[in-house]
């Protein structure tokens, strides 16, 4: 069993817990908090080890009656690897810990791309986490995850000449009360290019792409306006089928009815999704067009927890513990992503279309 400690519990890391609990390779170590919120209890009610992240707060855990099973250096010392999940800049300052004990660890996308050997993504490149010089991996952001995902199975098929997407993206989270607009729409960054086409290219360095950012009063998705331009010209049909066939792709059907990225949400916790949650990304089936070589489409992206599966498979890159094969198809089967697979056969039956408000 490969033991897996967790640095920081917010949005990602309470994923990433949860996910590593249910592989059946992995074990958690314990997870390290920062302080003794709603966040820690919930740790504890799930018997996760919760570790001081800041040793001097200990007592405030003791004093919310939180028992502790050690502080952070202890986990980084009992794990085989470490998922940083803290905010964007405090994964840079945490690789001396990390290094200090030669424990192998993983940040996430907030960080810049020259924080670890390399930028990940299973479906793209998953063998360069597996060299062994490699320590380190950074699994992009969610929006450079969904990209990397749709691009590779396009290029490996027909080629790509050029790829062009706007990012209409979230201002914050459900629980980020702290983050905007709350009534705006910004052209964010309103240079071009946004950093997500230099971020994609971190992981496919080849691919020709210009991104644009735009923000938008909305926490539940991302949503992409894609145009990639092919070097071939298969039908729309063809392309549907090529990215059906992907099982973190997930081709949204007209006859559901969901129409938006809240009824998507909708869908996800009726079908039982923990916290709702859409691992896969979420392609509007009807939007897939070609106009020559152009292919046109728009998807979207659930920004907390599409990044979820990359951690799972980094961690077993990193170690060198199973191909991508193996791996993803058993990160996919525990955690059940593949909303695709709902679908087989009956594509024109699951749900009735909506009539309205009905
Ligand atoms: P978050 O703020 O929800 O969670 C971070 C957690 O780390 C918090 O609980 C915080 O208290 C804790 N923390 C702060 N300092 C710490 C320290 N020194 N040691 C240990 N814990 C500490 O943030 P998040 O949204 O989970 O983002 C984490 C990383 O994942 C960032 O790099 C972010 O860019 C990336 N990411 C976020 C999203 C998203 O949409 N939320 C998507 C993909 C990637």
């Amino acid at each position: 069993m490969i033991q897996v400690g967790v640095n920081g519990y917010g949005t990602i890391g309470k994923r990433v817990a949860d996910a590593v609990a249910a592989q059946p390779d992995m074990a958690l170590t314990g997870v390290a908090k920062t302080r003794p919120n709603y966040e820690a209890e919930a740790a504890v009610r799930k018997g996760y080890p919760l570790y001081a992240a800041i040793p001097e707060r200990a007592d405030l855990f003791h004093d919310a009656g939180i028992d502790l099973a050690g502080e952070v250096e202890d986990m980084v010392m009992t794990a085989d690897v470490i998922v940083d999940t803290t905010p964007s800049g405090v994964g840079a300052d945490n690789r001396e810990l990390y290094e200090r004990y030669d424990t192998p660890a993983i940040l996430q996308g907030g960080e810049d791309a020259d924080v670890a050997d390399v930028s990940f993504n299973a479906r793209s490149n998953y063998d360069l986490a597996r060299d062994d010089d490699v320590d380190t991996a950074r699994v992009v952001s969610c929006n450079t995850t969904g990209l990397s995902r749709l691009l590779t199975p396009l290029i490996e098929s027909y080629g790509v000449e050029k790829s062009r997407v706007t990012l209409v993206r979230r201002g914050g989270d459900p629980g980020q009360t702290s983050r905007g607009p709350i009534n705006d729409i910004l052209p964010d960054p309103a240079t071009i290019p946004s950093h997500h086409g230099p971020d994609v290219n971190t992981i496919i360095p080849d691919v020709d792409i210009d991104t644009l950012g735009v923000k938008v009063p909305a926490t539940l998705m991302h949503l992409h306006s894609v145009n990639v331009t092919l070097d071939e010209a298969p039908s729309a049909d063809e392309v549907r089928d090529l990215l059906s066939a992907e099982s973190r792709l997930f081709l949204v059907p007209e006859e559901t009815g969901i129409d938006g990225t809240g009824k998507l949400k909708e869908f996800a916790m009726d079908t039982g999704r923990p916290r709702g949650d859409l691992w896969e990304n979420c392609i509007w089936e009807h939007s897939v067009s070609m106009e020559g070589r152009d292919l046109y489409l728009f998807q979207s992206i659930h920004q907390e927890s599409d990044v979820i599966p990359e951690n799972i498979d980094a961690i077993r890159a990193l170690l060198d513990w199973e191909d991508r094969e193996t791996s993803m198809a058993t990160t996919d089967e525990t955690l059940g992503v593949g909303l695709e697979s709902l679908f087989d056969g009956q594509r024109k039956r699951v749900v009735p279309k909506s009539n309205g408000d009905d």
